[in-house]
């Protein structure tokens, strides 16, 4: 995993999600201080390329003029070094603008949106569907490149079909978010989706992006089919992230990743301070992350795929028990059931049941692509 640091210029936010933990009120806006004090901070990290993804929060309510300084002196503060951008906002903020700042970094943007326009309302409020749409038309008009991320609830689960129409009908990358349990809230249970059920979804989504292969793209099954092919894990999720993902938050505090922004006790020091890897190693929050590492090797240790899953995220392992490493990532279920289904195929298309056809991939033949398709696919 290159390395990662997100940017969180705010936890405000104009929408009102129902299951949304990770936005605040009264928040702060980053200043352009921070900015530079960040670069000051990972000229004396580390050396290597760095991906900047904004978050939030809303990152866009730190409005045009925020961009239009801190993305140049992040990129040339930074040179010659590989920066790579990316942001992940509702877009109702977007103006023309802002998105021109944005194609001039070539920024791709993530935006939320839970599928067609009543189901989405439904769980976002009335209204984010038209204020999203109107923002990705000023993002298409600048040639930006928006892709939709869909969380998957308790309640739009059972619409995973119409969902995936939806996206397929409307020519939309699909990339699916599980609605997780969080530290920070009071009702979890209320929208987060079962490890068994999320399992299911992520079967059913492999079977429907074969069947429509070449007209829909589904982001995290491409990722989860290359964590298989690859022996290694693509995503976040799936490496140990502690140390080459790190947040930063409105006033400079540093914290392992955005799951953890706003909460004291995860803060591991401070962009001002410029600290080093081996002030951050003295926090609690990497010696706790660190052990989780630890601790998947041991719990993990027996599982066919340790090497591309690594037990999950260690912030979900640490939301049933309030902060502490006792177990691994409880989606651990579906991980499993959708890691054993691709190896299973991968398996019955390498080796198939017909002696003639032994070693021959199913995209060898088989006019219908499998998924050695889309492990093979670049991504
Ligand atoms: S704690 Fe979880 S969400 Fe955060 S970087 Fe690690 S794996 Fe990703
Ligand atoms: S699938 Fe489960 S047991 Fe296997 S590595 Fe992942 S979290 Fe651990």
């Amino acid at each position: 995993m290159p390395f990662h640091v997100m940017i969180i210029p705010t936890l405000g936010c104009p929408a009102n999600c129902s299951y949304c933990w990770s936005s605040e009120k009264k928040s702060s806006i980053m200043s352009i201080e921070t900015i530079t004090e960040v670069v000051k901070w990972l000229k004396s990290l580390r050396g290597d390329s760095v991906t900047f993804t904004f978050h939030g929060g809303e990152p866009l309510l730190a409005g045009a003029d925020f961009y239009m300084e801190a993305l140049p002196i992040l990129f040339k503060g930074l040179s010659p070094r590989k920066i790579a951008f990316a942001i992940q906002t509702n877009l109702w903020k977007l103006t023309p603008e802002i998105a021109k700042i944005f194609a001039e970094y070539n920024i791709p943007i993530g935006s939320s949106l839970d599928g067609p326009k009543e189901l989405n309302d439904f769980q976002r409020g009335k209204g984010y569907y038209t204020k999203t749409m109107m923002g990705y038309e000023i993002a298409r008009n600048q040639g930006l490149n928006v892709r939709f991320i869909t969380t998957f609830t308790s309640h739009s689960v059972k619409f995973k079909e119409e969902i995936f129409n939806f996206y397929l009908e409307q020519g939309f990358t699909l990339k699916l978010h599980p609605c997780l349990p969080s530290l920070k809230g009071e009702n979890p249970k209320k929208w987060t989706i079962d490890p068994g059920e999320y399992g299911e979804l992520l079967i059913y989504l492999l079977d429907k992006y074969l069947e429509n292969m070449g007209k829909i793209e589904v982001m995290n099954i491409d990722h989860l089919c290359k964590c298989v092919f690859t022996g290694r894990g693509t995503v976040c999720t799936y490496v140990d992230c502690m140390g080459d993902t790190f947040a930063v938050g409105s006033e400079g505090n540093i914290y392992p990743c955005y799951r953890f922004v706003g909460m004291d006790e995860w803060i591991m020091g401070n962009v001002y301070d410029h600290p080093t890897m081996e002030d951050l190693s003295q926090s609690n929050a990497w010696k706790c992350l660190n052990k989780f590492k630890e601790y998947v090797d041991k719990e993990c240790g027996k599982c066919a795929h340790i090497k591309y899953c690594r037990g999950g995220c260690p912030y979900n392992a640490i939301v049933p028990t309030g902060g502490e490493i006792r177990g691994i990532d409880p989606y651990c279920t579906a991980y499993k059931m959708i890691f054993d289904e691709i190896t299973k195929r991968f398996n019955e298309e390498m080796f198939g049941s017909c002696e003639m056809d032994v070693f021959l991939p199913q995209t060898m033949n088989s006019s219908r692509p499998g998924i050695m398709s889309l492990m093979r696919k670049k991504i």
